[in-house]
């Protein structure tokens, strides 16, 4: 492309986005408010991308693909949920609270006061978590200090906690956790400016930015038909079964082919797929740097086990679990009430990062998540599993090596734009790092 320059007409409304995940709805939601024509595509028959539910057959529960989280900070994913009418399905913790239960019996609680200012919450959380000593806390001052500091972008939180002077009990109770679930990478190969950026938000934005919500309905029906029937209503359209296979931007417009043959001039498009899907669509050749850069990001997985017993094994609505391979499990009747179908009995069991359970079979997981809840809740051990899904979603996110930089929302062509939790949005890829790249795009499109 280089020596080529593109004007762009000052009417320019007809945008079409590629991809109805958290980040191509946003997007669209954005536009639509501003008056754009837009048309959103999407491969699959439903929306939400890599956050869906569905009935499971045997037992008629909504079962998510993975539990999702939100923290009270995720400023813009509320801002969505406002907009299109599901704010108040998402529940949030009155104050910072995880129950921790440890495979040697042990449990604890980390709670951190409402009422009291960083870094006083902090440091009276962590005097009464009894997963670490009251020595472990001092070097936490150093990590508060350099929450304000450029961090090199080839530092790993490994490197990063090391310096700052973390103690291996503090480590394997709170960082390597909160790590693992926020990043969806283990510390040796995770970013240090995404879990700083992950402190700054919680800690030092909104008060109380750290309290953890979750959806109380199956994560389709919090979003999936509000986010259409809202872009409808503002005369966008939305078409589902529609997989794009290429892009080709020129000078005037841009050309996208679907693979049921369609070919759909539009002045501007937003790709808000993932980055391996989006390097299958794009020239090689016109877009080179930004093409290897995409053929860099690498999956990481998250595994999920649904296990269905025969009564109530646990009474807290979700538990961090330590010293076991299974981090988390969530009790999903508690989540969601009386909103959604979920069976007394029926719990999530979470591991992320999990490269290292790919080589296991269903049946191995499954009894590798019973043998741990029996550790953790040994109430489990008179209990029967009725049923049993295993879920692994082996590109839950994806990251790059941190030598490479990550793409921003302008790509080297004036009408092409890009969105995803994997751009650059300084947040790793979540929710609120998808939604914030969709406005991001949007708000880019409007500039022109
Ligand atoms: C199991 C699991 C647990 C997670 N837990 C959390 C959590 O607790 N908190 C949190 O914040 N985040 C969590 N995440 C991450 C979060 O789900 C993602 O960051 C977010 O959903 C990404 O949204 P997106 O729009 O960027 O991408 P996607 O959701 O992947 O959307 C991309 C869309 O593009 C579509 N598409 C792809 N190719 C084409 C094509 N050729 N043509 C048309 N459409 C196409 C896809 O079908 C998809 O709908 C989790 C993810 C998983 C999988």
């Amino acid at each position: 492309m280089a020596g080529q320059s593109f004007r762009l007409g000052v009417n320019v409304k007809r945008v079409t986005i590629i991809g109805g995940g958290f980040a191509g709805l946003a997007a669209a939601i954005r536009l639509c408010d501003a008056g754009y024509s837009v048309t959103l595509l999407e491969r699959r028959q439903q929306l939400g991308g890599r956050t869906f539910s569905f009935t499971d057959p045997v037992t008629g529960d909504t079962v998510d693909n993975g539990q999702h989280l939100l923290m009270k900070c995720y400023r813009e994913t509320l801002d969505f949920l406002e907009r299109i009418g599901a704010r108040d399905d998402v529940v949030f913790q009155s104050q910072f609270r995880i129950d921790f239960r440890h495979a040697d019996g042990g449990a604890y609680t980390l709670r951190f006061p409402s009422f009291l200012p960083v870094p006083l919450n902090l440091l009276s959380g962590f005097l009464r978590f009894g997963a670490v000593h009251w020595t472990d806390i001092p070097p936490l001052r150093k990590i508060v200090a350099e929450l304000h500091k450029d961090l090199d972008t080839g530092l790993t939180v490994d490197a990063w906690l090391d310096h700052c002077g973390q103690k291996p009990r503090m480590r394997r109770a709170f960082w390597d956790p909160l790590c693992i679930a926020a990043l969806n990478q283990r510390p040796q190969n995770a970013s240090a400016r995404y879990l700083q950026a992950v402190l700054r938000e919680a800690f030092l934005g909104e008060p109380d930015g750290a309290r953890l919500g979750y959806a109380r309905t199956g994560l389709s029906g919090l979003f999936e038909n509000r986010a259409r029937e809202y872009i409808s209503k503002r005369g966008g359209e939305v078409v589902c079964g529609k997989a794009v296979t290429s892009i080709a931007p020129a000078p005037s417009d841009v050309r996208i082919h679907t693979r049921s043959g369609d070919v759909i001039d539009t002045d501007m498009c937003i790709a808000a797929v993932p980055p391996l899907q989006l390097a299958r669509m794009i020239c090689a050749k016109t877009f080179a740097e930004l093409h290897h850069t995409l053929c860099q990001y690498e999956p990481s997985p998250i595994f999920s086990v649904n296990l269905w017993f025969d009564r109530p094994v646990m009474r807290e609505p979700m538990c961090g679990l330590l010293g076991t391979t299974m981090e988390w499990v969530f009790n999903k009747s508690v989540l969601y009430g009386d909103h959604d179908r979920a069976s007394e009995g029926f719990l999530t069991m979470v591991a992320s990062a999990a490269h290292h359970l790919l080589h296991m079979s269903n049946d191995e997981l499954i009894d590798l998540s019973c043998r741990e809840l029996h550790q953790v809740f040994p109430k489990s051990r008179q209990a029967e599993v009725l049923q049993a899904r295993v879920i692994c979603e082996h590109a839950a996110t994806c990251a790059l090596p941190l030598s490479y930089a990550v793409p921003k929302t302008q790509t080297p062509h004036p009408r092409l734009f890009l969105a995803g939790d994997w751009t650059d949005t300084g947040l790793p890829p979540t929710i609120e790092g998808a939604v914030r790249s969709g406005y991001a795009a949007a708000d880019a499109v409007l500039l022109k």
